[in-house]
């Protein structure tokens, strides 16, 4: 067995402060008491952090010029206080009949994050970034290329989902409910790295309104790479939701190259931690296998991976590759697939392929990597 050269990671709280530019305080990054001191301290009426968030979370305006119930020539202090412009949208792609769209944003320090809306005949889901690129290198993901820029704020990632639930308001997606309910953070970035701002966004999206946009808990997936010492936090969090473990391959050998990562924390490990998550918290576990062409589709690992899953509370979704331009790594071919799909389902372990939304966009899985160059 040969040993692989360590893999530099970054994680969020690791780069140097100079680096990085947080953007400004907004109401989604502070809960209801909060964002009354805020304006109490600025000399402004507490009542209005109400009717701010009111508008924010209950009625998705984000444009303080719409606030029409409180006074004209207070909605641009407020606004500057509790709602400062945090999502500058560049650019917004739409395929499969428009009910896939993908918006490019451009931050406050400029760096540029995508989510991805996706509308269903019953339900609307959005798919979001949590950092501004990744800094965990799995060489087969566009974003991981890139590295890592910063976290994202809380604000920031609440506001990705507030934008598109107005967006999905707006009806522009026919045939598919106006209410966004399902959120995935599987855009740019290892949620986990992020740990505290993610775990403050899924608070802050499921708290009613005006406290926040008021989702279930249970239509919220986070995924992760497998950050073992986050994970078992996560568990303590008293939170429903679902936790998606992007595993790539059922053997340290393989999952060492596919998914750094795995140098500090092995398959084994990975799974007990999940299976613990699930314990506790009653969820199915969500393991994520993007499926590569002579890299990790052999029978013998869909074997493998079935017997590591076998009687456990587990979904397995299969992802097939999304190819990057100029990268070596490919999807596997169908029959390959099929196969893959029919040993996972002979040892008892639900199985689904997921559909390849977005691919014409390059917004599907492993291919988020925001550029502006691209038409
Ligand atoms: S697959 Fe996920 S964790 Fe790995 S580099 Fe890409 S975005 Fe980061």
């Amino acid at each position: 067995m040969t040993t692989l050269p360590l893999v530099p990671l970054t994680f969020g709280d690791d780069l140097p402060a100079r680096r990085v530019s947080m953007p400004p305080t907004h109401l989604a990054d502070m809960d209801l008491t909060g964002r009354r001191a805020v304006l109490t301290e600025a000399g402004e009426a507490g009542f209005r952090a109400a009717q701010l968030s009111h508008h924010y979370f209950g009625r998705l305006v984000r444009d303080p010029a719409s606030m029409t119930d409180v006074p004209a020539g207070d909605r641009v202090k407020l606004s500057e206080l509790l709602m400062p412009r945090l999502l500058d949208p560049v650019r917004e792609l739409a395929c499969d009949d428009g009910m896939t769209r993908k918006s490019l944003w451009r931050l406050h320090d400029g760096s540029l994050v995508e989510s991805v809306l996706m509308g269903y005949p019953d339900r609307v889901t959005v798919c979001i970034s949590s950092q501004a690129g990744c800094g965990m290198a799995c060489p087969f993901c566009a974003t991981g290329q890139a590295g890592l820029t910063r976290n994202l704020s809380t604000a920031e990632i609440v506001d990705q989902v507030v934008y598109l639930a107005g967006v999905a308001a707006s009806g522009v997606m026919q045939g598919s409910p106006r209410r966004l309910s399902h959120v995935v953070f599987m855009g740019m970035g290892e949620p986990l790295a992020n740990y505290a701002r993610v775990v403050a966004a899924v608070r802050r999206l499921t708290s009613p309104a005006p406290e926040g946009l008021g989702l279930s808990q249970r239509h919220i997936t986070v995924s992760t790479v497998g950050l073992v010492p986050a994970m078992r936090k996560l568990a303590d969090e008293d939170l429903a939701v679902t936790l998606a473990v992007s595993l790539h391959a059922p053997d340290d050998e393989l999952r060492d190259e596919l998914v750094p990562v795995n140098q500090r924390w092995k398959v084994a490990e990975v799974l007990e931690t999940a299976w613990d998550y699930s314990r506790r918290t009653g969820r199915r576990i969500s393991i994520e296998y993007a499926m590569i062409r002579d890299v990790n589709d052999q029978p013998w690992r869909a074997d493998l991976l079935g017997r590591l899953l076998a009687g456990r509370l587990a979904h397995v979704n299969l992802i097939p590759l999304n190819p990057t331009p100029g990268s070596r790594w490919d999807a596997s071919p169908k029959p390959v697939e099929r196969e893959f799909v029919r040993r996972l389902r002979a040892a008892g372990v639900q199985t689904t392929v997921r559909d390849t939304r977005g691919r014409e966009i390059d917004g599907a899985c492993g291919q988020l990597a925001a550029s502006e160059g691209e038409a």
